[in-house]
């Protein structure tokens, strides 16, 4: 017998049906003798709903008012699940963030959880009801409502399962689990039973929607295992834990790859000290996020210095770009705003960046694909391609890296057409 936190995501509280399926589960969850916490976040689109009223309602909302509107979300499924779990005979209390003694600062919309005292949750637990927690709020210390930025309820979920020292924290989802590219990519991808945080960090962070990159830093600092899987199907999904990977184990676990990129090259500067601060400078007070960076000097002497930003912030970028390269005399400015950006991630990257690496250029140049910045990190290799060649690159790459087959254990978890959805 457990205690779990489990937290559902919009798309599983969507209706008054997802709501009661959601309750069935967790029901059966209790009547196996598990204390559970569930964690909601707001029905389906509710969030985007109420983002839009408050704009239309004053386009520049002071943060503080839209916190309060918007935690409405959240509040709207605590009580409906409540509900839904005492109609099927399972005590049950809801919980706004405030009542579940989640302190955030006072940072409207982006907040950060400072603390949470668990008192209240433990004595509907000692009670035998189900805690059900809105996800995504907090209270500051003046007691103002707070939200903690978009997405935030699987941190919310992460931080109450390390405040009451919870064996798991399930992130219950429209995925089975985690998989090994995205299947909608490549049909063989394979659902891993298990994943490193450290790998499961690269992952989320290079836009792998299954977990919220802030919910894995913070279940890698507080040491929570955390299980992807789905509120739809039954499985084990997959456990992101702290087992170190077997050095033996597999080389990688999954490419990961991400669309909205854009690259930019400043071509021909003079060499003279300075001119990645003179460059960046400018980009970063404007708060645009670089990613690769790549600089090289030509048989002139000369330097180019190539990077690349989010699509987004193409636009602005080159705008700042233009200006600077002007007064440090450079020759040129080029931009490509249809680049896409694929890793490749795995604890095995480790033992061998140069092997990795090798093996990705060979295989990109045997499909003819132009590998247009590389970069390394501790366990990941990243390469910028061409936009229009992401799929076929994802595709060779999980091929050539044997992605489809389970290397340890020898289980067969390969996805069916039924899982299709967005995984990494
Ligand atoms: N409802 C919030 C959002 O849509 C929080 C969450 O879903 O995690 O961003
Ligand atoms: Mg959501």
């Amino acid at each position: 017998m457990a205690l779990l936190v489990q937290k559902y995501g919009g798309t599983s509280v969507t209706s008054p049906e997802h709501i009661g399926h959601v309750a069935d589960r967790v029901a059966a969850a209790r009547q196996l003798g598990h204390r559970i916490v569930v964690v909601v976040s707001a029905m389906g689109e509710e969030t985007d709903r109420l983002n839009a009223l408050a704009q239309a309602t004053n386009p520049a909302p002071r943060p503080r008012e839209l916190d309060v509107l918007l935690a409405t979300g959240e509040q709207a499924t605590i009580a409906l699940l409540a509900m839904a779990l005492e109609r099927r005979g399972c005590a049950a209390r809801s919980f706004t963030g405030a009542q579940a003694g989640i302190r955030t600062d006072a940072t409207h919309n982006r907040a950060r959880i400072e603390s949470i005292d668990p008192t209240a949750i433990r004595e509907a637990l000692a009670n035998k009801q189900v805690a059900v927690v809105a996800g995504f709020q907090g209270v500051d210390a003046n007691g103002n409502i707070t939200t903690i930025g978009r997405g935030g309820s699987d941190t919310t979920a992460v931080a109450l399962a390390a405040a009451i020292g919870a064996d798991e924290c399930q992130i219950c989802t429209d995925v089975d689990g985690v998989y090994t590219a995205d299947p909608r990519i490549v049909p063989a991808a394979r659902r891993l039973d298990r994943i490193s945080m450290e790998e499961m960090l690269e992952l989320s962070g290079m836009g792998s929607k299954v977990l919220h990159p802030r919910a894995v830093e913070y279940a890698g600092r507080h040491r929570v295992p955390v299980r992807v899987v789905s509120t739809f199907m039954s499985g084990d999904g997959t456990l992101v834990d702290h087992q170190q990977s077997d050095m033996e184990g597999p080389q990688l676990v999954g490419i990961a790859c991400n669309r909205d990129e854009a690259m930019i090259t400043v071509s021909g500067i003079p060499d003279q000290s300075g001119i990645g601060a003179a460059l960046m400078g400018p980009l970063a007070d404007a708060n645009i996020d670089v990613d690769m960076v790549v600089q090289n000097q030509g048989q002139d002497g000369r330097i180019d210095l190539s990077f690349t930003v989010q699509r987004g912030d193409h636009d602005r970028a080159l705008r700042r770009l233009r200006q600077t390269a002007d007064e440090l005399s450079a020759r040129s400015v080029s931009a490509n705003d249809k680049i896409a950006k694929i890793s490749v991630v795995g604890a095995g990257v480790r033992r061998s960046h140069a092997g990795v690496v090798s093996k990705l250029c060979q295989v990109l140049a045997g499909e003819g694909i132009d590998i247009r910045m590389l970069s390394t990190a501790e366990i990941k290799v990243s390469v910028a391609v061409d936009e229009k060649y992401l799929e076929l690159a994802v595709r060779a790459l999980h091929d050539a890296f044997q992605l489809d087959r389970a290397e340890d254990t020898g289980s067969e978890d390969r996805h069916t057409d039924a899982d299709t959805k967005s995984a990494v």
